[in-house]
């Protein structure tokens, strides 16, 4: 006979860890995985300013974490879904084996696969994500930020009230900026190089010192993992208790779209918990 979850929940960062804790106190049976627990994106943090009560850095953030996961007796398991079925159970697929589950959690973040050379070997060491959590530690100094789409222009404007000097790399045509102290060009950098940490980005003439760089970028759509999934852009769409357009299957973190940050990510994944719980009661949707 299979071995039928309440819930299983797919992603080991933070809104996943936010729903495997929601679930733990709701007294469910669910599974836990993750291709790693807590991930790069919360270890890697240089410190964080923005989530209540946390006064430190990502490594802090994860021992932490970590020691309310051994007393809350939270379970995690280093599993790599590579397809969730939606169906009356749910099919999880990892490597050759298959897990079965009432409702889904999906909490798999957005990708950052690197695009330019240097990016992994600096990030949390001048290379980051997101203006917003990181640009206060520029105030006074020279920073890059890479522009995919014209949206991200707001948060080189936000770059621009701390940093000196904010050199905007737009791939789009016509970049338009009100700070003075960004000086907009269109091309993309080759690489990010430098000791302990950033120095310089490398471009096509020659190359620029900077202090930070800024890769401000959309992510590949989730839609791949799970068939069927409405995306817009490479956010899932979620209704406010994080459901989405599959019944049964719910989405938080990252992977619903921004704002990126721990505090939303951590948010969500408690609503999409006590979503699932409501959906398995026969209460919700
Ligand atoms: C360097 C850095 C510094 C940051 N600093 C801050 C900060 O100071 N403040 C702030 O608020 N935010 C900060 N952020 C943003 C923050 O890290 C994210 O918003 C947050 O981690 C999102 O959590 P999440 O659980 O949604 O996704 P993630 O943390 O990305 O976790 C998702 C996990 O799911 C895994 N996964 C993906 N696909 C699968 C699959 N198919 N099967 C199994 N597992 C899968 C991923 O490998 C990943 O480990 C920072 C990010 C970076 C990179």
């Amino acid at each position: 006979m299979q071995n039928v979850y309440d819930v299983i929940i797919v992603g080991g960062g933070i809104a996943g860890y936010s729903a495997a804790l929601t679930l733990q106190s709701l007294r469910r049976k669910f599974l836990w995985m993750g291709t790693e627990l807590l991930g790069s994106k919360l270890r890697s943090a240089e410190y964080v300013r923005n989530y209540p009560a946390l006064l430190g850095d990502g490594a802090l953030f994860a021992a932490r974490i970590e020691e309310q996961m051994a007393r809350e007796g939270v379970v995690f398991t280093k599993k790599r879904a590579d397809g969730i079925y939606a169906g009356e159970p749910f099919t999880v697929l990892a490597g050759e084996e298959s897990f079965f589950s009432r409702a889904v959690i999906l909490a798999t973040g957005v990708s950052l696969a690197g695009t330019i050379g240097g990016e992994e070997e600096f990030l949390g060491r001048g290379v980051s994500y997101c203006a917003v959590c990181d640009g206060a530690l520029y105030r006074g100094k020279t920073v890059a930020a890479v522009l995919a789409r014209p949206v991200y222009a707001e948060e080189a404007e936000y770059l621009a009230g701390f940093a000196a000097q904010v050199h905007a790399f737009c791939l789009y045509p016509d970049p338009v900026f009100h700070a003075e102290n960004i000086v907009a060009h269109t091309q993309m950098p080759r690489a990010v190089e430098g000791g302990m940490r950033v120095e310089r980005l490398v471009l096509a003439d020659g190359s620029l010192p900077v202090d930070g760089v800024f890769l401000l970028r959309d992510a590949a759509p989730p839609a791949a993992l799970v068939g069927g999934l409405r995306t817009e852009g490479s956010a899932v769409v979620t209704a406010r208790d994080c459901s989405t357009n599959l019944k049964g299957l719910f989405a938080a973190g990252d992977v619903t779209g921004r704002p990126y940050q721990y505090a939303k990510a951590a948010g969500e994944g408690q609503v999409a918990a006590y979503s699932a719980h409501a959906f398995l009661q026969g209460t919700g949707s």
